[in-house]
């Protein structure tokens, strides 16, 4: 975790430094290493067993948004207790989810943090990427409300694990670019969901629209797809 309570305040790890977990409040200790993101660690398990091992990815991520949005401890009803990784004032909850989720675990989260935005790391595995990129380059042009390409059934692992969810998510594929939306865009993040005609449509987002989106309410700004030349055989 990012943060721990030192007499009462939220502090990051520092080499010395004595916190306490602001989930179970035991005592935690402040990993200041080299290898990794210097976090805070339980000195057994972890109270929350939805807390992620902290990686740069996820660090980024939180550090994107105000610090009071952070690693925010919310309980519901019946005592269960979970970090968010971001809430935001309106009680929106962005979860920046690195490894492989279950379908049963996924729908708990989903339900505990409603309303919430999953950020899923598509970088975990290097044929996530190319199998994406494949799918775009033979993807065809869908436009309901916004435009998003799509693809009728073909297997991509990544996409299947994420395209039931209640919930917004994007993917986050980081630096790599995709043939499919020359010239090269801003970053972007995907957005997959499911649609009628086809099993699902990826819509490509400018990345800092997304986090200004659910910051600041500003509107979300969808790649243009107007750069795509005309000629290109997916305006057939
Ligand atoms: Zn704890």
């Amino acid at each position: 975790m990012k943060y721990a309570l030192v007499d009462g305040r939220r502090r990051e790890a520092e080499t010395g430094l004595q916190g306490v977990c602001q989930g179970c409040g035991l005592p935690m200790i402040a990993k200041c290493g080299r290898k990794r993101v210097h976090h805070w660690a339980h000195r057994t398990a972890n109270c929350d067993k939805w807390g992620e091992r902290e990686t740069a990815w996820h660090r980024n991520w939180k550090n994107e948004f105000p610090e009071d949005y952070q690693e925010i401890r919310m309980e519901d009803l019946d005592g269960d207790v979970h970090i968010a990784d971001v809430r935001l004032p309106n009680n929106t909850v962005i979860e920046f989810q690195h490894s492989y989720l279950p379908e049963a675990e996924r729908r708990s989260r989903e339900d505990f943090y409603n309303p919430m935005v999953w950020i899923v790391d598509g970088t975990r595995n290097a044929r996530d990427v190319s199998t994406f990129a494949d799918f775009l380059s033979v993807s065809s042009m869908y436009c309901d409300e916004i435009c998003g390409l799509g693809l009728p059934l073909r297997p991509i692992k990544l996409v299947d694990n994420w395209i039931r969810c209640v919930h917004p998510v994007y993917l986050d594929f980081g630096d790599a670019e995709f043939p499919a939306i020359e010239p090269p865009p801003e970053r972007v993040l995907w957005r997959v969901r499911e649609a009628r005609t086809y099993r699902f449509v990826a819509t490509p987002f400018l990345k800092q629209s997304v986090i200004d989106h659910y910051t600041l309410g500003s509107p979300l700004e969808a790649y243009d797809f107007r750069r795509i030349p005309r000629s290109d055989p997916r305006f057939g």
